[in-house]
């Protein structure tokens, strides 16, 4: 089997009229957003009208990271110190994170073997619990049933923010991903689907909770100069009893968005592209399970992630460092210890231990790759090879 030397964390150069804008920015050396001359339009503000729109929210405020857009969307809906927050077992760590960083409990719910939020345990903990609060993690770009998921956020009265960072561009049944509940949390971190490094955006159509995050996101008294937001009159009420809580986008990193923002879609296309082609190699390995996509969902495939259900700890192990050493970089779930980005909830030690059987049972067998747009479809059939040759003698040991 022939190595493959891609690189899995590579992301595409930004095109010349991405850095021409940022080119600009510097001659001009207004960084800061409300460094306007007259009614210029900040580049914040523009990315915020841009985004705005091609989410069919009302508001956008454009803030730090994704984490950051989580931790002041619940203080902004009026999470109180040491209140509950439900949220996805399996996710990010700065999702856990955030909930800390704004005073909250993490309160974590089971997953599916489809990597979704398991509807019945959030019933049951929202009914045991009555938290007032959902932090819907879309992981690895999966969507729930989000038909039946807005009937128990309905029925239990909950304030559903959704973190967005994998379902940038998603939707379910027509709906985009964000706009199911009271505010949709994206990022534009390198390995997310717009690249500034670091970023973020907030989107909401509530005209209050988004006058409190344009503060808390360090507007000062300047909040009229901000691009999809709420009128003046909505901050009347906020403005000298919320805190400041720097945390803004420079017009820099807003710039080199927008040109990214004007052909998300298309990317959209191409990471879709790569990600049937992998599926497509990995479809007739034995005993290996890919999600079945559901009919009603839109996805975005940057990443992807499949199953070798009760595989042990051992072979999990030998299977990574096989494809490693063929130049495929896998992650897997399953480690007692956190490596690069990948962690688990028994690593939150900040967090209150809580019994996920269900979903450390999934996460024992689950593996996952990114899919970045520098890979050609080719490079997609030969990693998806690599990984079929790797997985070849447990699926071997499973058909006998
Ligand atoms: C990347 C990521 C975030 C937040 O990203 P930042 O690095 O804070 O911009 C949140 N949730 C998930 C699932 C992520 O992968």
């Amino acid at each position: 089997m022939q190595p493959f030397t891609g690189s899995f964390t590579q992301q595409e150069a930004l095109d010349d009229e991405a850095i021409l804008a940022a080119t600009e920015v510097l001659r001009s050396g207004r960084l800061h957003r409300y460094n306007t001359v007259a009614d210029e339009l900040s580049q914040a503000s523009q990315l915020e009208q841009a985004f705005a729109a091609y989410q069919g929210s009302r508001y956008c405020l454009a803030c730090a990271s994704g984490g950051y857009a989580m931790a002041i969307a619940l203080r902004a809906a009026g999470l109180q110190q040491g209140e509950a927050v439900l949220t996805n077992g399996f996710t990010l760590a700065p999702v856990p994170g955030a909930i800390t960083a704004a005073g909250g409990k993490p309160l974590l719910v089971e997953i599916t073997e489809d990597m979704v939020i398991d509807l019945a345990d959030l019933e049951r903990k929202a009914l045991e619990s009555q938290a007032r609060f959902l932090l819907l993690s879309n992981m690895r770009g999966h969507l729930a049933d989000m038909d039946h998921l807005s009937e128990i956020v309905r029925k239990h009265g909950l304030i559903l923010i959704e973190d967005c960072a994998h379902t940038m561009g998603a939707a379910w049944n027509g709906i985009k991903s964000g706009n199911f509940g009271l505010a949709g949390c994206f990022s534009t971190q390198t390995y997310k689907h717009l690249n500034s490094g670091e970023g973020g955006l907030l989107t909401s159509d509530d005209p209050e909770f988004m006058a409190r995050a344009i503060i808390l996101s360090g507007s000062y008294m300047l909040y009229e100069r901000h691009g999809a937001a709420p009128p003046p009159q909505v901050f009347e009420q906020v403005r000298l009893e919320t805190p400041n809580m720097s945390g803004r986008m420079d017009n820099l990193r807003a710039a080199i968005l927008l040109p990214q923002l004007a052909r998300l879609d298309e990317s959209i296309e191409r990471w879709n592209q790569r990600y049937r082609e992998v599926e497509q190699g990995l479809a007739g390995v034995y005993g290996l399970l890919l999600r079945h996509r559901p009919d009603q969902e839109s996805f975005v495939g940057s990443s992807i992630q499949f199953r070798l259900p009760g595989i042990d700890a051992a072979a999990a192990r030998t299977f990574v460092a096989d494809a490693k050493a063929l130049g495929v970089e896998l992650k897997w779930f399953g480690n007692d210890d956190p490596v690069g980005f990948t962690s688990n909830h028994h690593s939150w030690r900040y967090v209150e231990a809580q019994p996920l059987p269900g979903t450390d049972r999934v996460l024992a067998g689950l593996f996952d790759m990114r899919l970045p747009l520098t890979f050609s479809l080719e490079d997609c059939r030969h990693v998806a090879a690599i990984i079929a040759h790797c997985a070849a003698p447990w699926a071997m040991a499973q058909a006998s």
